[in-house]
């Protein structure tokens, strides 16, 4: 009845009003957070067909005081409508570098890019000082970004795209296959690798479709000179079904969690070259 709806209607705009003073509360928490050094990166093991390290992904993680560990699904967000995940972004990028200045040369650091980065700051300005402040050598950065930046891909961030190849950091796109961009446009804009997003892994070997889709991007991007890594890699099955099918690297919960940078740095210690 309409007595109903109506009840319906304003338990709804309740727990809607709900939502919105807790999206508020832990926004202007976020905008304190960075100067209370509350964040921390966390790095989960990319690795080879052999399985050994190859790199790492730094991962945000932000220990709240009361909240406990917040996830990033729920605070970058949050951090790229407030414009906090600029100075946040800039934290990360540093922090990744040091941290990783001192794993075994042979071992690489992924670093996360918002796409509110490319829009509202000079990212080579600031790649190229995190490089220079932490003495990593740029071949051993990879900046991840996902398609979404190139929806709007103007002149500028093709020329910051551009620059930062020249200057010897990789490229990768993430979440591979979850938006709208083609694999050729991909490799003309100079991208190194792709990760395929686990979404496409978590089905693997049973879902005929799922290991088509899965194939042909690895054919292609293979064709095209690219680095295919799964994400996502669960199991001892979608190992063996990813290797099968062409990958050339792989990250999940099967190798790593990700670890804190002391667990990291151990794990980097063992398995690099020396
Ligand atoms: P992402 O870049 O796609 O990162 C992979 C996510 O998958 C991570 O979640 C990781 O912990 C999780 N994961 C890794 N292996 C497995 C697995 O085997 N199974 C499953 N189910 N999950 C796995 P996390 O750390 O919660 O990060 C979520 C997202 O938040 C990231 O997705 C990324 O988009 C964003 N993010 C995290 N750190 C940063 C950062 O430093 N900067 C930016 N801009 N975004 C970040
Ligand atoms: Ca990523
Ligand atoms: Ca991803
Ligand atoms: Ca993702």
């Amino acid at each position: 009845t309409k007595g109903e709806g109506r009840n319906g209607y304003r338990f709804y705009e309740a727990e809607m009003d709900e939502r919105i003073e807790a999206r508020r509360a832990l926004s202007t928490e976020l905008r304190g957070a960075l100067d209370r050094n509350e964040f921390l990166l966390y790095f989960q093991p990319i690795v080879t067909k052999e399985g050994r390290i190859r790199a790492f992904e730094a991962l945000v993680r932000w220990n709240h005081p009361k909240r406990g560990f917040v996830s990033p699904a729920d605070f970058i967000p949050l951090a790229e409508e407030t414009g906090v995940i600029i100075p946040m972004g800039e934290w990360i990028l540093q922090q990744a570098c040091v941290i990783a200045a001192a794993w075994p040369s042979d071992i690489s650091v992924a670093v996360n890019l918002s796409p509110i980065q490319f829009r509202h700051s000079d990212l080579v300005l600031l790649v190229n000082s995190a490089l220079q402040e932490s003495g990593l050598a740029a071949s051993r950065l990879e900046l991840e970004v996902t398609e979404s930046v190139f929806l709007e891909a103007t002149p500028a961030i093709k020329t910051a795209l551009v620059k930062l190849r020249e200057r010897g950091v990789r490229l990768s796109v993430d979440d591979f296959g979850t938006g709208y961009s083609s694999l050729s446009y991909l490799r003309r804009l100079a991208f190194d690798k792709i990760k395929i997003d686990q979404c496409f892994v978590r089905d693997l070997p049973h879902e005929q479709s799922g290991a088509a889709i899965v194939r042909a991007i690895i054919d292609l991007a293979t064709s095209l000179k690219m680095t295919v890594i799964a994400e996502g890699v669960e199991t001892e099955a979608q190992r063996r079904c990813l290797l099968s099918l062409g990958c050339h690297e792989l990250q999940g919960y099967l190798f790593s969690r990700p670890v804190p940078a002391e667990e990291a740095n151990v794990l980097a210690s063992q398995q690099g070259l020396r």
